[in-house]
């Protein structure tokens, strides 16, 4: 399944804050997020999967 993978900072003070967002893609052609994700015409809501 797709997923975010989140990289953190530390500020001085010890807090941390998200520094950088980035998708994985799982390359599922049947995973709507996925960039393999079927191109051609198909039955999306029954075929495919949000994950
Ligand atoms: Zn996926
Ligand atoms: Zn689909």
């Amino acid at each position: 399944m797709c997923y975010h993978l989140v990289t953190f900072s530390e500020y001085t003070c010890g807090h941390q804050y998200p520094l950088h967002r980035q998708l994985m893609d799982c390359h599922r052609r049947i995973c709507v997020f996925s960039s393999n994700h079927i191109t051609d015409k198909h039955d999306c809501t029954n075929e495919c999967i949000l994950e």
